[in-house]
């Protein structure tokens, strides 16, 4: 086939390919990406400062030539083989990265091929696990208002019903056990202190049927970028202790940085987490959970005897190979001076922003910037306006927010806080 132009390339494109949470009659503008460098993406042939780190993902930019050449030199030797009776360096060095980088009870490590699949195993473990104590009957899990855990079945169930995207199937799922949303980042000891009555009731109430608690630690994003005590964290854990729980941190937004930790795992320790988007640097999809010996002895004593799942592309060594080479650059760099500047660059930036008109708070954690809006957000004219001020945005519900890659110098957050700015009054 011979190549496009750009207009027909984005004529096709509205023709016939979906987008993320787009309709297909009545498609939402998208814009051509024709190059990405650095904190940059050439979009519509100008070069912007990306404020959304790919979802997450692009911690240390794009076309770092740390990765660029650890998927060539893999790609030089095989790009997939399965991993039913096969394994590879690429997976057993990132399994030897993942392992010694998180906390020491989690040592049992699967691959998956994103967070969603990775939030199925998650539970799936947690289900087997309870099975194979002797509980089948334990099949809930216990939640919180606000969440996202992901697109597919059962990662819906345990997402915010009402307020998520999901509320649609809402009967369809499996009823899973929603709490409050935990009180705010800076809330007071009496805030707290309800909150977590509120969940030891719901859990005592509901022991007998629940298996597991599931949460995003720390920061709920696709649910609404909103940071929260890590006292919340201990609740949780006191809870999965007392009625035998098995705890599920969703680290896929979270981990590798983005809030100041490496990973909000090192301040509790849950049973299952799951780790995503910026393992391999945003550069391919792969998920990873792990869990302790205790989970895996478990889930062996379960009628099955072994964990059901076993993904095509698990463990697929390039995106393994590109993986290690990120937790590498990553940790071998001053990653929390980098996080740390760019919380305090956005904090300071977009404090003025707090009196603007229709503006309701603004709030940051780590690397992450969020200001709300009293109403939702236009989002066609307020990425327009972003993007006439050099910055790449995408924002969501009420929310005007920004999580930068952690090479983005000062003068690339001067120019995406005034992008904010800049879509907070056009939205
Ligand atoms: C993005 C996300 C997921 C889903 O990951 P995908 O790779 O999009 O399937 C799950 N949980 C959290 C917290 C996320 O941010």
């Amino acid at each position: 086939m011979t190549a496009l132009l750009d207009q027909d390339l984005l004529a096709f494109d509205r023709a016939h390919l979906w987008h993320p949470y787009t309709s297909m009659t009545e498609p939402a503008p998208v814009h051509l990406v024709t190059g990405a460098r650095g904190c940059e993406l050439e979009i519509d042939g100008t070069w912007v400062v990306d404020a959304m780190s790919s979802w997450w993902s692009a911690i240390h930019g794009y076309r770092h030539p740390a990765l660029d050449s650890a998927l060539v030199e893999q790609a030089a030797r095989f790009s997939h083989v399965m991993f039913g009776g096969l394994t590879h360096e690429p997976a057993v060095e990132l399994g030897r990265r993942l392992v010694s980088i998180t906390p020491e009870p989690l040592k049992r490590v699967f691959l998956a091929d994103s967070g969603s699949v990775s939030v199925e195993v998650a539970l799936k473990m947690v289900l087997q696990c309870q099975r194979g104590r002797g509980r089948p009957e334990r099949t809930r899990m216990l939640t919180v208002l606000g969440g996202y855990h992901g697109d597919t079945f059962d990662c819906m169930s345990v997402t915010d019903p009402v307020g998520g995207m999901h509320a649609m199937w809402a009967g369809l799922l499996p009823d899973q056990v929603f709490g409050p949303r935990p009180p705010a980042h800076d809330a007071d000891a009496a805030d707290i202190a309800s909150w977590a009555a509120a969940l030891h009731a719901l859990a005592a109430r509901h022991a007998p049927e629940l298996a597991g608690i599931v949460v995003e630690p720390l920061l709920q994003g696709a649910g609404g970028m909103w940071p929260y005590p890590v006292a919340c964290l201990r609740v949780l854990r006191e809870i999965a202790d007392e009625h035998g729980l098995l705890l599920v941190f969703d680290e896929i937004a979270t981990g590798f940085g983005r809030t100041g930790h490496l990973f909000a795992s090192e301040l509790v320790t849950p049973d299952v987490l799951c780790l995503g988007k910026a393992l391999t640097g945003g550069y391919l999809t792969l998920a990873a959970v792990l869990t302790t010996d205790e989970v895996a002895r478990g889930i062996s004593a379960s009628e099955s005897g072994v964990l059901m799942h076993g993904p095509t592309f698990m463990g697929n060594p390039l995106a393994c190979a590109v993986a290690s080479a990120s937790i590498d650059l990553l940790l071998s760099g001053d990653w929390t001076g980098r996080v740390g500047a760019i919380g305090e660059r956005l904090a300071s930036g977009l404090a003025p922003l707090r009196s603007a008109p229709g503006v309701v708070d603004v709030r940051t954690i780590g690397a992450v910037g969020v200001v709300k809006l009293d109403h939702d957000v236009d989002v066609v004219a307020a990425t327009e306006a972003a993007l006439a001020a050099g910055v790449w945005l995408r924002p969501f519900r009420d929310l005007v927010y920004a999580m930068p890659p952690y090479v983005a110098g000062a003068d690339a957050l001067d120019r995406l806080v005034a992008g904010m700015g800049a879509a907070v009054s056009a939205g």
